[in-house]
């Protein structure tokens, strides 16, 4: 089976810092190969994940036009999308699995081929894009929730869902238990839907120490911040919510780790939290936080139910005062058993082979 993989023209696969899109792309594409399944990928010119044919009218990432307003963002790559045509109509691509939000699913709708799209978020806000959908072209979610609350015009082509991977999964059942330090960790985004102005209070006023990890906005580093626009929704978040809780004892802001800084500090962290204010449509942070046997602490939404097992995994609460008392409570969960659960189920393996039961019942 020949499939186009559509990682759009964003950023390199695999990202060399932040992209979450590309992440997911670079960890399915080498586990299809595995399979069997050849890869065309529709890429930028200096992506270097090995593949069977590339794809590329940008030689690199076009992510700068992404700080535009997203409805100036749908289309303004309009090469791209045509290169992925043009290839298609070439008559020996079997299946396009786009990854690509919007843009992809008029291009999808075009080619008269099976398709698959891959919904990483939410488009709940943009429902006349959903009109482009018809035919042959079929949408997955990457959490069951994710799928309960789209609407009812993107789940009438719903072939269901598959969770995120992480590599991390392969043989963490395996490895040696890492020693826990007394911190509870948020590692994401800062941004109010992933909630870290609640865990910052619930630091103060429950007595546990707090790291988070994650950019504010386009500010990888705290000494980038006094020169951020302050118009910036995660910026003004930052200053408003969260700031006042952060006094570098209690509660630290390191900016975004990577690599092996970053596994490091979740996996010596006594518990991974995630105070959602959003639906968390699929938690690669929730599934690496397994893999790194840190159990995940957090408001019971989202994804989060179906990929933590409450008592076994992790503990979850809708009630956010009481995410405070679970942080301590975490210690009696079996970090083994967090390892073992995420290289059972969150291994770019199962990922792929999902994957491939879908390509094989569209085409
Ligand atoms: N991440 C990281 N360093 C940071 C913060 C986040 O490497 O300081 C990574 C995190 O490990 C995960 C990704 O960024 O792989 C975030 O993906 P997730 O699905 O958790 O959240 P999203 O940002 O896509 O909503």
């Amino acid at each position: 089976m020949r499939v186009l993989v559509n990682a759009g023209p964003w950023l390199p696969v695999p990202p060399r810092g932040y992209g979450g899109i590309e992440n997911v792309v670079a960890t399915l594409v080498p586990e299809l190969r595995e399979l069997g399944v050849e890869v065309v990928l529709a890429t930028v010119g200096d992506s270097e994940l090995p593949v069977d044919e590339r794809l590329a009218v940008y030689p690199r990432g076009q992510f700068p036009l992404l700080q535009r307003p997203y409805n100036q963002v749908c289309g303004v790559v309009p090469a791209h999308q045509h290169a992925i045509v043009r290839r298609a109509e070439r008559g020996d691509i079997d299946l396009v699995h786009d990854h690509v939000e919007a843009a992809g699913l008029t291009m999808l709708a075009s080619l008269g081929l099976p398709s698959l799209h891959t919904l990483h978020w939410d488009l709940r806000k943009h429902p006349e894009l959903y009109g482009s959908i018809s035919g042959r072209v079929r949408v997955n979610g990457v959490s069951a929730d994710q799928l309960t609350h789209a609407p009812e015009a993107l789940r009438r082509h719903s072939v269901g869902h598959v969770h995120l991977a992480t590599p991390l999964a392969v043989g963490a059942d395996r490895r040696d238990p890492v020693r826990k330090e007394a911190y509870a960790v948020v590692l994401g985004r800062v941004n109010a839907g992933k909630g870290q102005d609640l865990a910052a209070r619930l630091a103060h006023e429950k007595g546990f120490d707090l790291v988070l990890a994650g950019p504010v906005g386009p500010c990888h580093n705290p000494e980038d911040l006094a020169a951020a626009d302050p118009q910036n929704p995660d910026v003004a978040f930052w200053h408003e919510r969260v700031a006042p809780y952060v006094d570098g004892v209690r509660v630290r802001w390191i900016g975004t780790v990577m690599g092996k800084a970053r596994d490091e500090l979740v996996a010596g962290a006594r518990a991974a939290l995630f105070p959602l204010r959003w639906n968390e449509p699929g938690g690669t942070a929730v599934v690496e936080s397994l893999a790194l046997g840190t159990p995940v602490v957090g408001i019971a939404r989202g994804c989060l139910p179906e990929l933590v097992e409450h008592g076994r995994t992790g503990l979850l609460t809708t009630d956010e005062d009481e995410l405070g008392e679970l942080v301590g409570a975490a210690r009696d969960i079996d970090e083994r058993e967090c390892r073992a659960q995420a290289a059972r189920r969150f291994t770019p393996a199962v990922m792929a082979a999902a994957y491939l039961r879908i390509y094989e019942s569209l085409t």
